[in-house]
């Protein structure tokens, strides 16, 4: 997911007024379910955020439901990895909330969830551009870290920040579409057409500048129109995660279910009938078929391809699945015996001009020690990925080393995660690209027949847990609403 390059001083005013626009127009948080009078049988395929969602909120409407998930445990890609102490260590997948992510943290307080912000306050990120190592304070004028062409030294980082991105953000914003049934808006359609770095290169922007507003851990390969609706919904200055792990939020709501959550359980054939849906589920021997009224397929897109359908899924989402490209990412984590950085008033947190970011996600830790997570996304993942893992966490400290130098002395034990080799992912995240948004409008998530979709692809806050939590509530709405002949 894209993060805005580091927080400028100049930078606050146009961002504190887009935060305040998604404010006002995203108040509303999950709207309960009316109590059914027709209670029905339920499976939810996947035990990610978006399938424990809508198990919960059907549950909480009167249906019965059960879980089917391939992997042997919950949470999908909310996965906190721990270190041999059993202490939770870093983020291999979801691991930032922004303040407006609403409907995220309206479950994150019906847990009982405690949160801590993502930065500690008052010290200083790194960049890591051409080589060269910033670091990044309110003075810092991020246009002298590159080789710019004089009239883009001329505009500044600000100016150029503002002239190619926060302008579409705040063209967007002025569409009032974000949240309505009119995004995507045709009318911004022009800027659904190429990535961002082709985009900004079609404006006449140099080399330099394109690197410059394109640093850290950016999905380069979406339109300005999705970066925009990124930004729109994205308040930098209240990133937090949860204490104790972000995976506390999936196991609270597991622990809500009254159903039962069946782990190991892949999910191979979906056969529909005029009254059922019968599902074929692999690990069980034999081979166990579970029957219900209807079924939510949390699945992403990606290893969707991967179940047989009877009958077939309908062409358009077949032309979908066989379209839809996942970012990829890849994350090493390195337990760190003391934070050293902060001696030098450093928070840990840098950004590289290849696509990587590192992090600091245990920066509260009592006794000095710490974390230091590579992560690494886009076509430079697949890099990390053709490495063993000696080789991966070599690869990593050698960067981090160049953002934090003496690092590698502080190593205590190092963990590597790869959504690509992740069967059950086969990918980061599943964010529109240029023209996907408009093409695939309408058919991403439509039900067929008894079978409703879920999961962040099939959300317009695709590659957030946001995504995930709305898309479960739509597609449990949706199949709560619905009227149809039980198999009983
Ligand atoms: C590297 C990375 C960084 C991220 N960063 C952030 C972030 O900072 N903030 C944020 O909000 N979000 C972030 N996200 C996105 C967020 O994690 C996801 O949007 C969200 O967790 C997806 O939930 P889901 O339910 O849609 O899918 P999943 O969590 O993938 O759930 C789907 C479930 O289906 C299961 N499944 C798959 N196939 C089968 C089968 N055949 N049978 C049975 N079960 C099956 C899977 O095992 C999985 O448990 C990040 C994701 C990644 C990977």
């Amino acid at each position: 997911m894209p993060l805005l390059p580091p927080k400028l001083k100049h930078m606050e005013s146009p961002k504190k007024k887009i935060v305040a626009c998604v404010g006002m127009s995203g108040l509303a948080g999950p709207p309960r379910l009316a109590p059914t009078t027709d209670p029905k049988t339920v499976i939810v395929v996947g035990a990610g955020m978006s399938g424990l969602v809508a198990a919960l909120e059907l549950e909480r409407a009167g249906h019965h439901v059960q879980i089917v998930e391939a992997r042997r445990r919950i949470g999908g890609r909310v996965h906190t990895q721990r270190a041999r102490d059993g202490a939770p260590m870093a983020e291999a997948g979801a691991g930032r909330i922004p303040r407006s992510h609403r409907w995220t943290w309206d479950y994150i307080g019906q847990m009982g969830l405690a949160t801590r912000p993502l930065y500690p306050a008052g010290l200083k990120n790194v960049a890591l551009i051409d080589g060269k190592r910033w670091i990044i304070d309110s003075k810092t004028d991020l246009a002298a870290t590159v080789d710019l062409p004089p009239e883009e030294k001329a505009m500044g980082y600000a100016g150029l920040i503002k002239t190619h991105v926060l302008d579409n953000v705040e063209k967007l914003l002025a569409a009032k579409v974000i949240d309505t049934p009119a995004w995507p808006p045709s009318a911004l359609a022009h800027l659904d057409r190429l990535c961002i770095v082709d985009h900004l290169a079609a404006q006449g922007l140099s080399p330099a500048a394109i690197k410059l507003l394109t640093l850290g851990a950016f999905p380069t390969a979406i339109s300005p129109l999705m970066l925009s609706r990124v930004l729109a919904t994205y308040d930098r200055e209240s990133l937090s995660v949860i204490e104790g792990g972000n995976d506390r939020l999936p196991a609270a709501i597991a622990a809500h279910l009254r159903g039962p959550i069946l782990l190991n359980s892949p999910v191979r054939a979906v056969v529909q009938f005029a009254d059922r849906i019968e599902i074929a589920v692999e690990g069980a021997r034999p081979k166990a078929v579970l029957t219900a009224d209807a079924l939510i397929c949390t699945i992403p897109f990606s290893v969707l391809g991967r179940v047989q359908f009877e009958p077939a899924l309908n062409p358009a989402k077949q032309q979908i699945l066989a379209e839809i490209r996942y970012t990829k990412a890849t994350k090493v984590a390195f337990k760190m015996s003391a934070r050293f950085w902060e001696s030098e008033q450093l928070s840990g947190f840098a950004q590289l001009d290849t696509g990587a970011e590192i992090w600091s996600p245990r920066w509260s830790a009592g006794d000095g020690s710490g974390v230091l997570q590579f992560y690494q996304q886009g076509e430079r993942a697949a890099e990390l990925d053709a490495m063993d893992e000696p080789a991966r966490a070599q690869w990593a400290m050698g960067h981090i080393e160049k953002a934090f130098p003496g690092a590698g002395r502080h190593v205590q034990e190092s963990r590597s995660y790869s959504w690509q080799h992740d069967p059950w992912a086969g990918g980061a995240y599943g964010i529109p690209q240029p023209g996907d948004l408009f093409r695939w409008q309408g058919n991403i998530a439509s039900p067929e027949g008894r079978i409703y979709f879920a999961g962040e692809h099939t959300s317009e806050y695709s590659a957030w847990i946001e995504g995930a939590v709305r898309s479960g509530h739509r597609a449990a709405t949706e199949l709560h609403e619905a009227t149809f002949e039980s198999h009983r």
